[in-house]
């Protein structure tokens, strides 16, 4: 599926596995969901705590998201992501977010996805 947005042509995939996970064709250790995000664990966790957290609609990126998603889905998105950090008490000691978008981030699946590590301490931002 293609969708022209402005002067990009940006293709999202409905195949990726987030869109299956989405449509609940594959299944997910769920953590949160609402009208405009689901949260879950991550398969494969970098640290004791690791949640993903996807806008539900068809995005890309946080470009592609920020550019083209309704400003209702944006707020909804991000409430969910600081709601799922409240819910599990991570104000306290601290986590962190991050979002990879393309190849030079290794973003592994075309569908935003927002990681939420925590329940250690995390070291530096990057690894050199
Ligand atoms: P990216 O590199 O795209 O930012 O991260 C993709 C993340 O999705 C990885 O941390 C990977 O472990 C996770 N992942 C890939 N496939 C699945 C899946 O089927 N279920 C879940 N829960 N996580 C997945």
């Amino acid at each position: 599926m293609e969708k022209e947005r402005g002067s990009k042509l940006m293709i999202y995939d409905s195949e990726n596995i987030f869109a299956k996970i989405l449509r609940g064709e594959i299944a997910c250790d769920k953590v949160y969901e609402d009208d405009f995000a689901l949260a879950f664990n991550d398969i494969n966790p970098q640290a004791p705590i690791h949640i993903l957290v996807i806008p539900k609609g068809d995005y890309v990126s946080m470009a592609d998201f920020t550019a083209s998603a309704p400003a209702e889905l944006i707020a909804g998105f991000f409430r969910a992501v600081g709601h799922v950090a409240r819910a599990l008490e991570l104000e306290q000691p601290g986590y962190r977010i991050l979002a990879n978008s393309g190849a030079n981030a290794h973003q592994e699946v075309p569908h935003l996805h927002i990681h939420i590590f925590g329940g250690k301490k995390l070291g530096p931002m990057l690894v050199r």
